[in-house]
């Protein structure tokens, strides 16, 4: 039987919802369930690969091609359970479907509403293309009392009577300030909030609030009191420096055994030995590495969330702390920088779009490569360590991207074909922006003897992509004639999916994303190897 926990949130946004949701989830998985996460976002957009990073965070891609959200990075983190097209969807998405059932005629007579068209809509996606899971947690996005999350609300409200009040948990998300002045945590935008949420009928069940010290037992009594909720419903989320502390804290405060609770299941003890094992590497490393992130967003470090947490996971896996160095690629257009790599022990130029910052970009890959520094080229990142190497190995004149506009050699070029599942797909300089790129996971093969073969431990791998354009392969020669290989491609052999330098410490670009694969207890190999080679450059500097 399945049962399903929706998670609002309320006062402020940015509490954390995601974490929470994931955080439970890995509770809940560590007692023996399997569980899937879920989320409901309130925007307009059909999914929010048009988006800018400075808008929405870190477009997470899923095996199945989907453009998601960062949140669902956390659940796949958390849990280990790969996420789906069928776990995310918008405002955006429920509309245009709507809109093009009402179009094919499959409405005919019916005046198209809110509410039961698009709430219908809406809880068909929460129920759908589930197998055996015995928990489903859904977050909506947004504040409790913004308008356009309304609509969600309303639907998940509809499922507590549809499936059943005990097989329905409502659990929400708050903030409880605290006043230096009063000395206290305020628990009355709490109240409010509660409030909002009952006027669209729900009550919550369980509140998970957010703390930055521990609640007093009276405060507890009262929230339960104002609040209509069990006091030992009235769960304390307090900061934490990691966010793999987080499951563990919560269980600490109860969460999990008041959720097992509450549907009635058996109170078996969750085996929490891997979280206990990761909350101490992070907590206590042995040493410590600084690594320079040269990219365009670095004003919003949620753009880059899969990255920092797999570079995290790959500190895990050696024993380290990874610094991350935050740098915007632009300084390195001017002359006289680079002091701003001196002394990192690696450096990473991540996946971008636009032109803006590339010739950076290119030239912090060249200082890599000369200085003999680790380096790791993540899709643009990978693209322009080519376009560099063809420029200042191969001597290539004009090498550059017709992402940027026309060029004499355009070593990097729009994907125009390539295949999935058998079939060919095809793009055009004219074709939509939206949901056109290639998305999700692709099989490369890796060559034997190749360094990247003995990182992966295996001839064929599956890695998520997301670009427009590809690296040439007519350049292949001459670039390996300067000792710059394409060590993995794709099975038919057309696309370039991996590059290294194999008379270097360590420099790879890869034309896929592997941060998105990468979890706390298992820790991609690319990072670990990347985090091991910085390792290694600490003691040389
Ligand atoms: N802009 C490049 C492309 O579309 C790289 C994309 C990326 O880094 N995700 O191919």
């Amino acid at each position: 039987m399945t049962r399903y926990i929706f998670i609002t949130g309320g006062v402020v946004s940015s509490l954390g919802k995601g974490i929470a949701s994931a955080a439970l989830g890995a509770l809940l998985q560590a007692r023996g369930f399997k569980v899937r996460l879920r989320k409901l976002d309130p925007y307009l957009n059909v999914d929010p690969g048009t988006m800018s990073p400075y808008q929405h965070g870190e477009v997470y891609v899923t095996d199945d091609g989907a453009e998601t959200d960062l949140d669902l990075g956390h659940y796949e983190r958390f849990t280990g359970v790969s996420s789906q097209q069928s776990d995310n969807v918008t405002t955006g998405r429920i509309y245009s479907d709507v809109i093009a059932k009402e179009r094919r005629g499959d409405y005919l007579g019916a005046t198209i509403q809110v509410i039961p068209h698009v709430t219908e809509a809406i809880k068909k996606f929460v129920i759908n293309d589930l197998t055996d899971e015995e928990f489903v947690l859904c977050e909506i996005g947004g504040t409790v009392g913004d308008i356009e999350g309304l609509p969600f609300l309303e639907a998940i409200r509809q499922l507590g009577n549809d499936l059943g009040r005990a097989n329905c948990m409502y659990l929400h998300l708050t903030l409880l300030p605290y006043i230096p002045t009063a000395g206290e945590l305020k628990t009355k935008p709490t109240q409010h909030s509660v409030k909002e949420l009952l006027s669209v009928g729900i009550q919550p069940d369980l509140l998970l609030c957010r703390a930055e010290r521990d609640l007093p037992e009276g405060e507890r009594e009262k929230i339960a009191l104002f609040c209509n909720v069990q006091q030992s419903s009235v769960i304390p989320a307090l900061d934490v420096s990691s966010i793999y502390q987080v499951p563990i804290s919560y269980h600490n405060q109860g969460l999990d055994d008041e959720v097992c609770r509450f549907f009635n299941v058996d109170p078996q003890q969750p085996d929490l030995a891997r979280w206990y094992d990761i909350m101490e590497r992070v907590t206590r490393p042995e040493g410590e590495v600084s690594i320079a992130v040269v990219g365009k967003y670095t004003g919003l470090l949620d753009a880059y969330k899969s990255l920092s947490e797999a570079l995290a996971h790959g500190g895990i896996a050696n024993n380290v702390r990874v610094n991350l160095n935050w740098i915007d690629s632009e300084i390195f257009e001017n002359e006289d920088t680079f002091q701003h790599l001196q002394g990192v022990h690696g450096i990473l130029v991540p996946g971008g779009f636009g032109e803006r910052g590339v010739e950076g970009k290119i030239a912090a890959a060249s200082f890599a490569r000369e200085h003999r520094v680790p380096f790791f080229g993540i899709c643009l990142g990978m693209q322009m360590a080519v376009v560099e190497a063809a420029r200042n190995l191969a001597g290539i004149r004009g090498a550059g991207s017709t992402e940027f506009g026309q060029c004499q050699n355009p070593i990097v070029g729009l994907l125009t074909e390539w295949e999935r599942d058998g079939l060919v797909e095809m793009r055009s300089t004219e074709s939509n922006m939206g949901g056109t790129m290639r998305l999700g996971a692709y099989e490369a093969l890796v060559q034997k003897n190749s360094r990247i073969h003995k990182i992966y431990g295996t001839d064929r791998i599956s890695e998520r992509h997301r670009h427009r354009y590809e690296v040439n392969l007519a350049y292949e020669q001459d670039l390996a004639s300067k000792g710059m290989v394409f060590s993995a491609k794709s099975p038919n052999g057309i696309l370039p999916e991996v590059v290294e330098i194999p008379d270097h410490p360590w420099f790879f670009g890869v034309q896929f994303h592997p941060e998105l694969k990468s979890r706390p207890f298992e820790p991609h190999p690319l990072f670990t190897a990347f985090v091991g080679a910085a390792v290694d450059q600490s003691r040389l500097v």
